[in-house]
C-alpha cells in the first residue's frame, strides 16, 4: 500500500515538475511583427516587413469563418473537441510513420502546431511529446479561439510570407475576411508543407489538395452545388503582390510592429495621390519637383488625406522627402491670421484704409507684388489682394513679438528663433512653417467658427470678414485657367517666397481645408513657381473632388454700428455720411475716421500722392496745414548706402509728396542746401554714415522733415 502511494506521488510530482519544465510560456513573445497603417476605416494604406524581413502582420484575434472552416476540415476536424492532443489521430500517425521509417506526417492537432511554429524545432519523436505536453498546457491557459488565432497569425505561406492576413494580401491582394472559398481552401492547404507546396511550384499538387478540400467543405453543406463548380474553376495566385502602398510617408513614420489606424480615407487619398501626381508630372518639365498637398476635414479635426511628396509611383531623388512636415519660408500665407487677429483686437476694422505707401523694414523696403504702391487700402481688399506694403504697416501696428506669439499658439512649431529675429519680415516670408501645421492652423479657424473649437482667433466676425476677403478671386492674372476647369467657393490664400522657392495655397470650405505646396526639396528657385499659377490649381482640383458644402452662414455675433464708408473707421461727427454694419465688439475701442476735418476727406500727403493715381474721384484740399509729407524714408528709419555691381557707393532716392503739382521744393540736409525738385520731387544723395535730419521748405514756407540713420556696408 505504501509502496504504491509513494509511486503514485513520485509520477504526479515527476508530471508537475515536468509541466513546469516543458511550459510552453507566451507562445511568439520574441516575435517581431510588420507596421501595418489601416484607413480610418481599418482599410490598409500600406504596410512594411518586421525587423526579421519577413511579412508578418501583427495578430488579429479574429479568424474569417472560411479559412476557419477551410483549415479545420483540412488539418484538425476535431480542434474543437480535442484537449491540445488528438490520440486518435496520434497512434494512425505514428503507425504510418513506423512504417514508412522515419517521420512523414501530421498527426498534430492545431494547438500542437501552433507550440512547435513559436519553439521553432526539429520535427522528432521526442519534440513531439514535448509538443504534446505544452499543447495540453496552452489549452488550459487559452481559449479555442484565441489558440486559433494564434496559428492563422504565425503559420508559414511560403517565402517570406506569414500568417493570413499578410497571406492573403501577398496572394489575393485583399483582406482575409474577404477570401473567397477557394481562396481560403488555398490559404488553408499551403501552410502544411510550405515548402514543398507553393503557389510558385508544383501548382498542380497544389491545386489537387485545394480542390479535394474544396469537395469535402461542399459535402459538409458549407456551399451550394453551383459555388463549388465556380470554386473549381478559380486559378491558383501567381507570383506574390506588391501590398497596397497610400500615404507612403504616414506609413514610413508609423509606430514599429503594430497596427496603425489613421484618420486617412482611403477612397479619397487615392483621388488625392491621382491629382497630385498628374500635377507633378507636369510640374517637373518645368524644373518643379516636389509637391505635397493635405486635406483635413473640419468637423472631425482628422487629416483625411496626405500626400507627402508627389505619388509613391514616382521613383526619383527626394521623392522621399515627406516635404509636407518641412520647414519651408512662408511667404504671404500667413497673412490671414495677422488681419483676423488685428480686427479681433480693434485695431483694424474690416474696411479700415490702411497705408500703402514706402516703409523702411530694418533696412529694406518691402514692395507690393505688382511693385506698385497705391497710397491707401481698404484692409479686407489689402488681404485679398495679399498686399506685401500694407501687411507691413499692419504688422507693425499689431506689434512683431505679439504676433510671433499668436503663431506659435495656433500651432507653429517652427519658429523657434526670437521675434527680433525676424522683425516684421515675419509677415512676408522671413519664418518657415510645415505645410501640415499651415494647413492645421487654417482648419483651426474654421473649427473655431463652425463648432466653437478653442483657437487664439474665436472672435467670429473677424473670421467671418476673413472668410469673405479671401473668398474672393485673388490676383487672377496670375493664376493658369486652363487648369481650372471650374472653381469651387472657397476662402483661400497663396504664398509665394522670396526667389520663388516656395508655392503656397491653402483653401478652406465650411467642411475641408485643403493645403499644397509646391517647389524643390533642395531649395532652387524656379521663375513662375507662385502660390496662384502653380498650387492654386492644384488646391481646386481637389476642392472639386471633395464633396459639394454649404458657405459659411454669417454670424449672429458682434455688434452693428456705422462707419466712414470711405475711410473703414467707426463714424465720426465730421464724416458726412455713415455705413451700418456688423463689427466685431472690440471695434467700439477704434479709432474714429481721422481723415475727415470739417466735411473733407483728406488723407496726409504721402498717402494721397499714390492715392489719388488709382481714385480720380478723390479731390486734393485746397486748404490743408499739411502741404507735404516725406514718402521715403519714414522718420526713424534705419538706411544703408547700396552698393553698386562695381563695388563703389551707390545712391538713396528721397522722397517727397506735395499737394501742388507745380510747387518747387528746397531741400536741406543738416541746413546744408543740396538741391532743388519740381514736378516730381525725388532725390538722390549718399549721406555719410550717421544720424541726418533732411528739410524740405516751399516758396510759402511750408516745411517738412525727416530725420534717419545711415548704417554702413550695404547690399546690392
Ligand atoms: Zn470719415
Amino acid at each position: 500500500m505504501k509502496r504504491r502511494r509513494v509511486i503514485t506521488l513520485s509520477v504526479i510530482g515527476f508530471i508537475l515538475l515536468g509541466a513546469i519544465l516543458m511550459s510552453p510560456g507566451r507562445p511568439f513573445s520574441d516575435v517581431p511583427y510588420s507596421t501595418v497603417v489601416t484607413d480610418c476605416e481599418g482599410e490598409l494604406l500600406g504596410a512594411k516587413t518586421a525587423a526579421d524581413g519577413q511579412w508578418r502582420f501583427p495578430p488579429s484575434e479574429n479568424v474569417p469563418e472560411r479559412f476557419e472552416k477551410a483549415l479545420l476540415q483540412f488539418e484538425d476536424k476535431h480542434f474543437y473537441h480535442h484537449p491540445g492532443v488528438n490520440p486518435v489521430s496520434m497512434v494512425r500517425a505514428l503507425v504510418g510513420n513506423i512504417r514508412a521509417g522515419k517521420v512523414t506526417s501530421g498527426g498534430s492537432t492545431i494547438t500542437m502546431q501552433v507550440i512547435r511554429l513559436s519553439r521553432g524545432r526539429e520535427r522528432t519523436v521526442k519534440q513531439k511529446i514535448i509538443e504534446s505536453v505544452q499543447a495540453v498546457l496552452l489549452e488550459i491557459r487559452y481559449s479555442k479561439k484565441k489558440i486559433l488565432s494564434l496559428y492563422a497569425s504565425h503559420a508559414p505561406f511560403g517565402g517570406n510570407v506569414v500568417g493570413l492576413e499578410a497571406a492573403s494580401w501577398r496572394y489575393f491582394g485583399r483582406p482575409s475576411d474577404e477570401l473567397s472559398w477557394a481562396e481560403a481552401a488555398t490559404l488553408a492547404v499551403l501552410p502544411n508543407a510550405p515548402s514543398e507546396i507553393h503557389p510558385g511550384k508544383n501548382r498542380d499538387l497544389l491545386l489537387q489538395k485545394r480542390n479535394s478540400l474544396l469537395r469535402e467543405l461542399h459535402e459538409k453543406g458549407y456551399f451550394s452545388d453551383e459555388t463549388l463548380s465556380l470554386s473549381l474553376e478559380e486559378p491558383l495566385p501567381d507570383a506574390p503582390l506588391p501590398l497596397p502602398s497610400y500615404a507612403s510617408h504616414i506609413v514610413a513614420k508609423a509606430p514599429e510592429g503594430v497596427v496603425t489606424r489613421t484618420g486617412i480615407r482611403i477612397n479619397l487619398q487615392k483621388q488625392i495621390e491621382q491629382i497630385v501626381g498628374r500635377y507633378s508630372d507636369d510640374f517637373a518639365t518645368r524644373g518643379i519637383n516636389d509637391l505635397a498637398a493635405i486635406v483635413i476635414d473640419n468637423t472631425t479635426g482628422e487629416t483625411i488625406a496626405y500626400c507627402g511628396n508627389s505619388s509613391p509611383g514616382r521613383i526619383r531623388q527626394g521623392m522621399q522627402v515627406d516635404i509636407a512636415d518641412s520647414p519651408r519660408s512662408t511667404g504671404s500665407i500667413l497673412k490671414p491670421f495677422l488681419f483676423s487677429a488685428a480686427m479681433q483686437e480693434g485695431i483694424i476694422l474690416p474696411y479700415t484704409l490702411i497705408k500703402d505707401v514706402p516703409v523702411n523694414m530694418d533696412g529694406f523696403s518691402p514692395q507690393n507684388f505688382d511693385q506698385q504702391f497705391y497710397g491707401a487700402v481698404p484692409a479686407s481688399e489689402a488681404l485679398s489682394r495679399s498686399l506685401n506694403v500694407p501687411a507691413v504697416h499692419l504688422l507693425r501696428a499689431y506689434g512683431v513679438p505679439k504676433f510671433h506669439s499668436l503663431l506659435k499658439d495656433c500651432g507653429l512649431s517652427t519658429l523657434r528663433k526670437d521675434p527680433s529675429w525676424y522683425g516684421l519680415s515675419l509677415i512676408l516670408g522671413g519664418g518657415e512653417g510645415k505645410l501640415t501645421e499651415i494647413t492645421r492652423a487654417y482648419s483651426g479657424m474654421v473649427r473655431s467658427y463652425i463648432i466653437d473649437e478653442k483657437f487664439p482667433l474665436s472672435d467670429k466676425v473677424s473670421l467671418w470678414y476673413t472668410f469673405e476677403a479671401l473668398k474672393d478671386v485673388n490676383r487672377p492674372d496670375e493664376l493658369d485657367w486652363r487648369y481650372i476647369p471650374s472653381l469651387r467657393k472657397a476662402a483661400w490664400k497663396t504664398g509665394t517666397s522670396y526667389g520663388f522657392r516656395d508655392a503656397w495655397a491653402v483653401g478652406m470650405t465650411p467642411e475641408y481645408t485643403v493645403g499644397v505646396w509646391a517647389g524643390n526639396a533642395g531649395g532652387q528657385g524656379v521663375p513662375g513657381l507662385t502660390g496662384a499659377s502653380v498650387s492654386g490649381p492644384v488646391m481646386f482640383a481637389i476642392l472639386n473632388a471633395l464633396p459639394l458644402g454649404e458657405w459659411f452662414r454669417e454670424p449672429s455675433e458682434g455688434i452693428f454700428a456705422e462707419i466712414c464708408p470711405l475711410s473703414g473707421h467707426l463714424r465720426s461727427p465730421d464724416c458726412p455720411e455713415g455705413k451700418e454694419i456688423r463689427l466685431p465688439s472690440a471695434a467700439m475701442e477704434s479709432e474714429p475716421c481721422p481723415y475727415h476735418n470739417g466735411g473733407s476727406f483728406a488723407l496726409p500727403p504721402a498717402m494721397e500722392w499714390f492715392y489719388k493715381k488709382y481714385h480720380p474721384e478723390y479731390e486734393v484740399p485746397k486748404a490743408s496745414p499739411r502741404r507735404m509729407e516725406f514718402i521715403y524714408p519714414e522718420s526713424g528709419s534705419e538706411l544703408t548706402i547700396p552698393r553698386q555691381m562695381d563695388g563703389s557707393e551707390g545712391k538713396i532716392v528721397f522722397e517727397l509728396a506735395h499737394r501742388d503739382p507745380s510747387a518747387t521744393v528746397w531741400w536741406h540736409l543738416d541746413e546744408e542746401y543740396v538741391g532743388e525738385t519740381r514736378f516730381v520731387h525725388n532725390l538722390s544723395l549718399t549721406p555719410s554714415p550717421g544720424r541726418h535730419t533732411l528739410v524740405a521748405v516751399d516758396a510759402s514756407g511750408h516745411t517738412a522733415a525727416v530725420s534717419f540713420v545711415v548704417k554702413t556696408g550695404g547690399r546690392f
